[in-house]
């Protein structure tokens, strides 16, 4: 079976839909990322904010996670090493995730 993998930007989508990145809304006359294909038998599709999806794939290029390691930052666990690279490159996409400075933790 061959996978399929397709993916485009939208400038404006005409409904609304829900970031796989960050969850949050992306309002309709919004430019989105959006992706379909079909992996080892399962389709899928989504769509993600530019910021979001420019962030997900920088990630993934600096770790070297493809395919089933992809980032997907809504569903990973929190941990300094991601978050922390988040808010430094990623600010905007930092903050839809609700990912603060902790100066706490950084001083213990
Ligand atoms: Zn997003």
């Amino acid at each position: 079976m061959s996978n399929l993998h397709s993916d485009r930007m939208i400038t404006a989508v005409r409904k609304h839909h829900y970031c796989e990145q960050c969850g949050r809304k992306i309002e309709p006359g919004s430019p989105a990322h959006y992706a379909f294909g079909n992996y080892f038998g399962d389709t899928y599709s989504n769509y993600t904010h530019v910021e979001c999806h420019a962030a997900a794939h920088a990630y993934a290029e600096l770790n070297g996670c493809w395919g089933e390691d992809y980032p997907w930052f809504q569903h990973m666990d929190r941990d300094i090493d991601w978050t922390a690279w988040l808010l430094e490159h990623h600010p905007i996409v930092a903050e839809r995730l609700n990912i603060e400075c902790d100066d706490e933790e950084a001083a213990q």
